[in-house]
């Protein structure tokens, strides 16, 4: 008898073992994640089920599920929809040593919340046939008159431009932002269509001479095994904004441990695992976004466009002024 019990025992604490996993909700795309999570699962033995959708179908799907939810953590590729989670209470307080230490104070959120995991640049590309390198300057520029049908960008649904606007509006305060939209839009050298990587093809094509990107789909772009991306990749030239004002805009892709996390502890093991050595050279050289652990080299592409003065800003605000930005991008006809 004793003997079965056990054994029983024995079962149950493999079972257990066995049982060990850890549930994300991913807005980033499978292929952009899917490997690093196999990687973590290799290293520890948890298993990884992975849900990717749109980031606000997500953050529905949250508050749908509430306590019943079986999602563990919360990853997206930007930090606006972070905070939106956190100001629904989706998120909890996470203390970790090594998520503070490894990642600087204005990617993480002060209350410990939701953590950066890659840094990307929003960027200027331009026709270097068309435009001089000191024609440009920053973001405030672009309003200018001799811009005038010139710019590609894609539309105000899309959140990397709502972040952008909300920097903007931490800056320079609603006013000025307004005034500055509206002329950026006068700009515009057809109704917003397409994807960052459509804008840089538009510039190439001779569509519009200067267009605002996220870099790693430059960078990508350059690095593809496809030569005819490779070949209209460059045809354009990165422009770093704003060096002699606040420094170019950046963002996070990010995650946090969501409120009724039923694996908080391999929750907690995956994050620290993705601000690693291992993921993070991952980022850098799969993603070509700037890895958020300063101890990881950028890849060899972004490497080729140098050091840039990066925005400061604390990120927190480009959710607080996410709702302001989208309204403000309607009121001025950014489609
Ligand atoms: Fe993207």
């Amino acid at each position: 008898m004793k003997k079965q019990l056990a054994l029983l025992l024995i079962l149950i604490y493999c079972q257990s073992l066995a049982a060990s996993e850890v549930n994300v909700y991913s807005a980033r795309k499978e292929g952009l994640i899917k490997p690093l999570l196999d990687t973590f699962t290799n290293a520890t033995g948890i298993a990884v089920n992975l849900v990717t959708g749109e980031a606000d179908t997500l953050l529905k799907r949250l508050a749908v599920e509430g306590r019943n939810t079986p999602a563990d953590i919360l990853l997206t590729v930007d930090v606006a929809r972070l905070v939106r989670a956190k100001d629904q209470g989706l998120l909890q307080q996470i203390n970790s040593p090594v998520l503070t230490s490894v990642i600087p104070e204005q990617y993480r959120d002060a209350d410990k919340q939701w953590f950066g995991l890659s840094l990307r640049a929003r960027v200027i590309v331009y026709a270097p046939d068309r435009v001089q390198a000191n024609d440009l300057d920053g973001y405030l520029d672009l309003a200018a008159d001799k811009w005038h049908k010139r710019i590609c960008v894609r539309s105000s649904a899309n959140v990397y431009n709502q972040s952008l606007v909300a920097a903007m509006i931490a800056h320079y305060g609603l006013n000025t932002t307004e005034r500055w939209a509206a002329g950026l839009v006068d700009n515009f050298a057809r109704s917003p269509k397409g994807g960052d990587r459509d804008q840089i093809k538009a510039v190439a094509a001779g569509v519009c001479d200067v267009a605002l990107v996220n870099n790693y789909y430059l960078a990508a772009m350059l690095a593809s095994k496809q030569e005819k991306e490779v070949a209209i990749a460059k045809q354009v030239k990165l422009f770093w904004p704003d060096q002699t004002g606040p420094g170019a805009h950046v963002n996070v892709s990010g995650a946090g441990v969501l409120k009724f996390a039923r694996h908080k502890k391999e929750a907690i093991q995956l994050l620290a695992f993705l601000v690693g050595d291992t993921a993070q050279k991952w980022y850098a050289d799969t993603n070509h976004e700037y890895p958020i652990n300063a101890a990881i080299e950028s890849s060899a592409v972004l490497q080729s466009w140098g050091d840039f003065k990066a925005d400061n800003l604390n990120l927190g605000l480009l959710g607080k002024y996410n709702a302001a930005a989208v309204l403000l991008m309607d009121r001025v006809g950014w489609k």
